[in-house]
């Protein structure tokens, strides 16, 4: 009840929620007293979450922030959520994000821009929270949930995270199903939750994970108990420090804020060693052939015969053709455009098929790192803190958008895990992250050195 009030008063200004879920989330607490009052009850007995609306909720709004699924509610559960209320957890509702995942603002929404919670010193822009995650990341930030399921494909849940002084993790890919959830990018997709602190970031991923056999992608690994890894020393732990993450251009706070957790993990007993990712630089543009290809086939489904919106025409073709005209924001449709050109016959070999090979000299960049015996890798997470809804320049040119990824994708494209953690303000008084990025399947290590 108190999270359902926090919502009806804070939603109108902040649009983190796309649906509130009210009555379900009350029987849901009252079924978690119950369990509770007979001594029952799982790991998150009661506790009100925010799920993302890429997430399949059984009878519930889940449209990907898309015109284009308009009226969709699945008749399945997706796993990650499935494991979430089977712990106990209650559902607060649906929260907005970047139309299908794509984008770093949250501007793409069908359901318009998330407010960004924080505000600058002495102004009242508002700002965004980062997407795709964006209401998940706002939700969490301005208390309107404990913490919320988000995704991650090229820092979704990262960059959200530092952009509203939360804790995001991306965990391994396979670590979590990704059954029921609408795909972006199969190769890179992955679920993990967006929280108040590391500690609650712990719990929930512990929740959310799970080998699936609806995800043959999923890996069959124990999970082990994240929360244990908390507060334990970081003496002896080995962390590695890219030199090309130190890139042209980057802002004078942000690479004082890495010093000052470089010395940090110094002063708390961990080994310092600088370490060389030498195909960094090709991560941004190679994601940005990957994640559109992909998604250029994911997003073939929607043709007004499945799902949601059907816009009619003269004969079959032109539906499809109206249907996807209208229902697709134009963000998707670029993506679509640029996916089906690099997939193309004549282009397949020269941009595609190369982008694949670069993935593969990036993963050897960090399983190089990593057999040295580093353990985890510190670096910065965004080039900026928040900006303004509607900024013109990064509206103008999707190019300066996509900069804004330029330290979170390379890890999505490897495969491996990642933790934002707020590392203090910057001189407008607006939050800053900074990124540990792990061994596959070595989130402990993460939740350890993040906490
Ligand atoms: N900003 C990136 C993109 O638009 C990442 C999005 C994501 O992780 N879902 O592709």
């Amino acid at each position: 009840s108190a999270f359902l009030k926090n919502i009806e008063a804070g939603n109108g200004a902040l649009n983190a929620y796309v649906a509130v879920t009210a009555d379900k989330a009350l029987d849901m607490a009252k079924a978690s007293d119950e369990r509770l009052a007979k001594g029952e009850g799982g790991a998150l007995e009661g506790i009100p979450l925010g799920v993302k609306d890429l997430f399949a909720t059984k009878g519930i709004h889940t449209q990907a922030c898309s015109h284009v699924l308009d009226g969709f509610k699945p008749t399945y559960e997706s796993t990650v959520t499935s494991n979430l209320w089977a712990d106990g957890a209650v559902l607060l509702g649906k929260l907005n994000m970047d139309e299908f995942a794509m984008g770093s603002s949250n501007e793409s929404s069908y359901y318009g821009p998330v407010v960004n919670p924080w505000k600058a010193k002495g102004s009242d822009d508002k700002l965004v929270p980062g997407g795709s995650s964006g209401g998940s990341a706002a939700a969490v930030a301005a208390r309107l949930c404990m913490g919320a399921t988000a995704t991650d494909t090229g820092g979704s849940i990262r960059q959200p995270a530092a952009f509203t002084g939360t804790v995001g993790i991306k965990p391994t890919y396979g670590r979590c199903s990704r059954w029921g959830i609408v795909a972006y990018a199969s190769s890179l997709d992955q679920a993990g939750p967006i929280a108040h602190d590391v500690r609650d970031a712990a719990i929930l991923l512990k929740s959310m994970a799970s080998v699936d056999a609806k995800d043959t992608t999923s890996v069959d690994i124990e999970v082990p108990d994240y929360e244990a890894a908390i507060g334990q020393s970081v003496k002896g732990l080995k962390i590695g420090i890219p030199a090309e993450y130190r890139i042209e251009g980057m802002p004078e706070e942000i690479d004082a804020l890495w010093k000052q957790g470089i010395q940090m993990l110094k002063d708390a007993g961990a080994e310092i060693v600088d370490i060389s990712l030498p195909h960094t630089k090709y991560a941004l543009p190679a994601y940005y052939i990957v994640a559109p290809a992909e998604a250029s086939s994911n997003l073939a489904r929607y043709d007004g015969v499945r799902y949601g919106l059907r816009v009619p025409g003269k004969d079959i073709v032109e539906m499809y053709e109206n249907s996807r005209a209208a229902g697709f924001g134009l963000e998707v449709q670029r993506r679509i455009m640029v996916g089906t050109y690099v997939l193309s016959a004549g282009y397949y070999d020269a941009y595609y098929l190369k982008a694949q090979k670069v993935r593969t000299l990036i993963k050897r960049d960090f399983e190089q790192a990593f057999h040295a015996g580093v353990d985890a890798i510190l670096t910065p997470i965004t080039p900026s803190s928040a900006f303004a809804i509607g900024d013109k320049e990064l509206a103008a040119d999707p190019v300066k958008m996509y900069l804004q990824d330029v330290f979170s994708v390379t890890l999505n494209m490897a495969g491996l895990p990642g933790i934002s953690v707020p590392a203090g303000l910057d001189s407008k008084g607006l939050p800053l992250g900074l990124q540990l990025i792990g061994r596959p399947f070595g989130e402990s290590t993460l939740f350890q050195t993040a906490s």
